[in-house]
């Protein structure tokens, strides 16, 4: 295992100071960062992407350049090697104050497309799905609401029938109420056009509208908004006054995650997050089309292509938890994704009887959230069998390691409430080119125990790097979601 250093990101939207968890989490495992009061702390990156790679801390190496070394001395019978191997995913902890842009992310088709015609603001040719676990309460739209709720404030507000055509509008009322499957291609492709024309509605109509939902609201209209709902609508029209993005929450589900709940997304889904603190996994890409609710580049002909328009009950995007038989310190979240698993591990009282962790044939990275243990490392001898001799070492709050295939760890001795978080995948850099076997992937997380370590990865990456060694994975760096 390796202590990682990491970044920080003072995006505007973030919390401020030490009420912010990114800020007081990474002072306690950087003990010279010191936090600024008004400083905005908004994410903790965990992961090798180049706006803000981790290193090792002991070296001040770079992590992809200690995996692709370390895969090399595996790989003796051939010199011909990346100087970096990155990660699929990225960990964050996020810190939320103010509601980042209304956002999509393109599948990895549209990714290759965009980049092509615009590598400027789609730096790279991967999909970002992404997960969110609660820290605190956490809020943020997500997916098209049911199609009964859409119909339900079409007519409580109409603003909103304004906005998105009142010809549109009927249009799609009608077909819901006909009884047609919403998810018919002529239900989305309803709602496509009643998306479209509110995106090419003029700046001074839009507010306007806003001004009549907000009228609207005050007179006790709700449709079928939840009064923390009219809240979050509220919050936006000062946040971001006159700005289309106000009408999201009428359209798209709010979720409130209650902490331990754990929502994800894959690409195509219209989202947006709200406040709170969270875990978050995302997959190791730069590609952000953006709605509303931003200073920054807006691309509607690319947001309106990359949507999937369906109405989706808010539940549908809950992960839930698996706790792993074998390890029941450790509860699983695993969405239908090969970017990232999640793992929360747990251990409630203080004890002396060694907690092992499963032994994961992929490269993880884990961050202590809580509390202090002893870890014994056993160390793997040539064969993958574990040779008997321990590493120890403490770990606590603020802590991020990065923990290699195959390895076998344990908590040894913790004081209470030991908490962290580890994040995983089984495939090796973020173009899925190079994934493990399929047998890997079939398998669950908690029977693999095989001792041997990855040689298949290890041949599939000979092959890929005999196919193409000039390692770019990123070829435009830029910032991810933050607007300054
Ligand atoms: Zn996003």
């Amino acid at each position: 295992m390796q202590r990682l250093d990491c970044h920080v990101k003072e995006y505007a939207w973030g919390k401020k100071g030490e009420e912010s968890e990114v800020a007081t989490l990474f002072a306690a495992g950087h003990p010279e960062f010191f936090v600024e009061r008004t400083n905005p702390y908004a994410e903790l990156w965990m992961g090798t992407h180049p706006d803000g790679p981790a290193r090792i801390a002991s070296t001040k190496q770079l992590l992809s350049s200690f995996i692709a070394k370390s895969y090399s001395s595996q790989m003796l019978f051939n010199n011909n090697l990346r100087k970096d191997i990155h990660l699929p995913f990225i960990m964050k902890v996020m810190s939320i104050a103010k509601t980042l842009s209304l956002q999509v992310h393109p599948t990895k088709e549209q990714a290759e497309r965009l980049h092509e015609s615009d590598p400027v603001h789609y730096p790279d040719r991967h999909h970002k799905p992404e997960l969110a676990y609660a820290l605190t309460q956490f809020e943020l739209l997500c997916g098209f609401r049911p199609a009964r709720e859409i119909v339900a404030n079409l007519r409580a507000f109409p603003a909103l029938k304004y906005l998105m055509g009142v010809q549109n509008s009927e249009k799609l009322i009608e077909i819901i109420e006909s009884g047609a499957d919403p998810r018919s291609n002529k239900c989305k492709s309803r709602l496509a056009a009643c998306f479209a024309y509110q995106l090419a509605q003029p700046k001074d109509r839009v507010e306007d509208f806003v001004d009549e939902l907000l009228a609207s609201i005050s007179r006790g209209a709700r449709g079928c908004l939840t009064e923390s709902t009219v809240s979050v609508i509220k919050k936006m029209s000062v946040d971001f006054p006159g700005d289309v993005g106000i009408f999201a929450p009428l359209y798209l589900n709010h979720m409130v995650l209650q902490p331990g709940q754990c929502c994800y997304y894959a690409s195509q889904e219209l989202h947006a997050y709200l406040s709170g603190e969270c875990v978050e996994c995302v997959g190791c890409s730069n590609n952000t089309i953006r709605a509303a609710l931003t200073p920054k580049f807006i691309d509607h002909d690319a947001l309106i292509e990359a949507l999937n328009y369906q109405m989706t009950e808010p539940e549908d995007y809950l992960v839930p938890a698996q706790r792993l038989p074998t390890h029941p310190i450790v509860d699983e979240y695993a969405p239908d994704c090969k970017d990232f698993q999640l793992h929360r591990i747990r251990i409630e009282t203080c004890t002396q009887t060694p907690a092992p962790l499963p032994q994961l044939e992929c490269a993880s990275i884990m961050v202590v959230v809580k509390g202090t243990a002893i870890m014994d490392e056993m160390q793997p001898g040539a064969s993958g069998e574990a040779l008997g001799k321990n590493e120890r070492r403490m770990v606590r709050r603020g802590d991020i390691i990065y923990i290699a295939a195959d390895r076998r760890l344990a908590f040894v001795h913790c004081s209470e409430d030991l908490e962290a978080y580890r994040t995983f995948s089984y495939e090796i850099g973020p173009d899925h080119e190079i994934a493990a076997p399929d047998s890997i992937l079939l398998s669950s997380p908690s029977q693999k125990i095989s001792p041997v370590p990855s040689k298949a990865i290890l041949t599939t990456i000979e092959k890929k790097l005999d196919r193409n060694d000039s390692g770019i994975v990123f070829e435009v760096e830029s910032e991810i979601d933050g607007f300054c």
